[in-house]
């Protein structure tokens, strides 16, 4: 997964990085396979054991394969730095308390690799998530998302998603993207930093 999304994946590390610091609280809202979420918590966790990471995703088994990389490669006072949920992410603001200082809400839609393609994310609950995610992010935060055009609904799911960004106040708001002009059916990133 990594391998074949390399650099698109190594930009959108450079772009957390640019906006975390230690200590940070952040929400991955489609934790997956968990490599988003092990990469967020590498940014956030200090020796003090502040930091979180809220992890979300609608499949228990996202989950488990999340919790199992995580097992594999951080200290156990790393991994209780992270919160699992097994939620649709347009509740997101069910799981974390009120008022929590959240930094960065990272989603990477579609469906889960190497699981059941038919458990994808879908426009409506990912507009939600991203009204949930706008209330919740504090003032240097950042919105990010990895969108996928190539299969069915993609491209609709891209479209909600510029709407949304197109939406937000200028004065309050950068939103750009990232598109492969010479690969059209690659993913978009989509960032909204808010200032
Ligand atoms: N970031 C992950 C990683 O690093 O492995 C990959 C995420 S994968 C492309 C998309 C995930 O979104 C799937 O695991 C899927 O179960 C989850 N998902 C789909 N609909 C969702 C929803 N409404 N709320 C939360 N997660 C959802």
């Amino acid at each position: 997964y990594w391998g074949r999304r390399k650099q698109q994946k190594w930009l959108i590390c450079r772009v957390w990085r640019h906006v975390l610091h230690k200590g940070d609280i952040v929400i991955d809202a489609t934790c997956g396979n968990g490599y988003d979420t092990l990469a967020m918590l590498k940014m956030v966790a200090d020796e003090s054991g502040s930091g979180r990471v809220y992890g979300i995703d609608i499949q228990i088994d996202a989950l488990k394969n999340t919790s199992s990389l995580l097992d594999a490669t951080v200290t156990q006072k790393e991994k209780e730095l992270v919160k699992l949920f097994p939620i649709c992410h347009s509740r997101m603001d069910e799981v974390v308390p009120e008022n929590t200082a959240v930094r960065l809400v990272a989603f990477n839609l579609g469906y889960l690799p190497g699981g059941d393609k038919g458990i994808i994310t879908i426009s409506k609950t990912t507009l939600l998530a991203l009204e949930a995610a706008k209330k919740m992010l504090i003032s240097g935060g950042l919105i990010s998302l990895v969108v996928y055009v190539g299969h069915p609904g993609g491209s609709e799911e891209l479209d909600t998603v510029e709407a949304f960004a197109s939406r937000l106040s200028v004065d309050s708001w950068i939103c750009c993207e990232f598109q492969m002009l010479n690969r059209p059916l690659a993913p978009v990133l989509v960032f909204m930093f808010k200032r």
